[in-house]
């Protein structure tokens, strides 16, 4: 079987890197792929955007079966463009991905399913989104209604810094179109979790938990960025809110998206918080997340491609997790997420004498021979032990050789609950 895979993050290598475990995956592409996925992948050299021509890559090379890992290709409807050349593909439709692509489209939705989430109002009108702002006070968050590369969200801890942010998207278009309207929601205090779904209609498997750490220095210090490590499972997690999760808040976001004629297939992603009132929905992804792929696909026994065809088909995968706790690091270029240097040499990646998994994001291959950088998060670093704390000690042992460099940085307290 022929499987593509779009994208070339972190979360696209680990797809791949799980995809090979499969016996009946015969060759895999990754469209673009990174330096690292071309090591166990073809990579070819198409955009993740590029829509038409990713639907002729696959029907020339009759690709089996694609999987989609990042957001934009979805809200572009990459997945209604396969199917309507009856190519088979892992996602949701344009329609369906809208719980991501806008967050107001997903908080009218929650609202109408009675599903636990922030308090909020949306609004074009800077005037009356900061009578809003004054009317409710601080804490108070404020995010761009569009996809804005998880960088469309202000936790304001003032009314100042709120009522500079509506400016900053309402009038100033720092997000461009994406932050032409805003959401203003309560501020809502308690530990994060993301639990992914593999869902079909009303169908929906969820797979084991996971926490991200979104800030970019040791005690959650700094700005936030995409992710800079995450762990699963979480072991602080009270199972009963795992339960309600699934049962009060995926389930009936399938049953309502089904409802409203965008029937969800793919991967469903919640970004939860544990309130005092019981877990309260975040946000909605329509994709595996990243970083918390790296550590959530280790954990699955299964054959992805098995679980895949199953879902789409009606069946129950009979999903199996590994005992014991993965954790990953991210490495980032120093500067990230504001300005980096980009092209800089990475040290050697031999994986000798190291029980950890080292899974490329912003990486390639130069003529020489060695990896060097392409973007502001490079490497994860990875291991699945039975303790987290053996798993922290892989990953710390193997960073060390980042420690000398002034051009990468990582965080060293990754796994540890946040
Ligand atoms: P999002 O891109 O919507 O996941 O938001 C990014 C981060 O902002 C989340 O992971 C939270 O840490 C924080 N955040 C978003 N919405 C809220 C909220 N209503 N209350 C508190 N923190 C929030």
């Amino acid at each position: 079987m022929k499987v593509l895979v779009i994208g070339g993050g972190g979360r696209e290598h680990i797809i791949v890197k799980k995809l090979k475990e499969s016996k009946r995956v015969t060759e895999i592409f990754a469209a673009p792929g990174n330096g690292g996925i071309a090591e166990e992948a073809t990579c070819v050299p198409i955009k993740d955007d590029a829509i038409e021509k990713l639907v002729s890559f696959a029907l020339e090379q009759q690709i089996d079966w694609t999987i989609v890992g990042p957001e934009v290709p979805l809200t572009k409807g990459v997945v209604d463009a396969f199917r309507n050349q009856n190519l088979k593909v892992f996602g949701p439709t344009r329609d369906a991905a809208i719980i991501e692509g806008s967050k107001d489209f997903a908080k009218a939705f929650m609202q109408q399913y009675d599903i636990p989430t922030a308090k909020y109002q949306t609004f074009t009108d800077v005037e009356k989104a900061k009578a809003y702002i004054k009317q409710e006070g601080a804490p108070i968050v404020v995010k761009a209604d569009g996809l804005a590369a998880g960088k469309g969200v202000v936790v304001a801890m003032t009314d100042q810094e709120a009522l500079d942010a509506v400016e900053n998207m309402l009038i100033d278009n720092k997000f461009g179109d994406a932050g032409s309207r805003v959401v203003i929601e309560e501020y809502l205090e308690g530990k994060e979790f993301s639990l992914f779904a593999f869902v079909d209609g009303e169908n929906v498997y969820p797979m084991v938990p996971a926490r991200d750490h979104k800030r970019a220095y040791d005690n959650n210090e700094g700005p936030n960025t995409g992710g800079m490590g995450a762990f699963s499972p979480v072991a602080d997690l009270d199972p009963q809110h795992v339960e309600y999760t699934v049962e009060k808040i995926l389930k009936p976001v399938a049953k309502g998206m089904k409802k409203e004629g965008r029937k969800y297939t793919g991967v469903l992603y919640g970004g939860l918080i544990e309130t005092k009132e019981g877990p309260k929905v975040i946000e909605f992804n329509a994709r595996f997340g990243d970083p918390e792929t790296q550590v959530v696909l280790p954990l699955l026994e299964n054959d992805l491609i098995q679980v895949i065809e199953d879902v789409t088909s009606g069946k129950d995968p009979q999903l199996k997790w590994k005992d014991g706790y993965a954790i990953g690091t991210v490495v980032a270029s120093k500067g990230y997420p504001g300005s980096y240097a980009k092209n800089v040499k990475l040290p050697d990646l031999d994986t000798n004498n190291h029980d950890v998994y080292v899974i490329h994001a912003g990486t390639a291959r130069s003529e020489d021979g060695n990896f060097h950088s392409t973007g502001g998060r490079v490497l994860l670093i990875g291991s699945l032990q039975n303790s987290p704390e053996k798993a922290q000690t892989e990953i710390y042992n193997y960073l060390t050789r980042f420690d000398s460099s002034d051009d990468f940085f990582y965080r060293k307290d990754i796994g540890f609950s946040k």
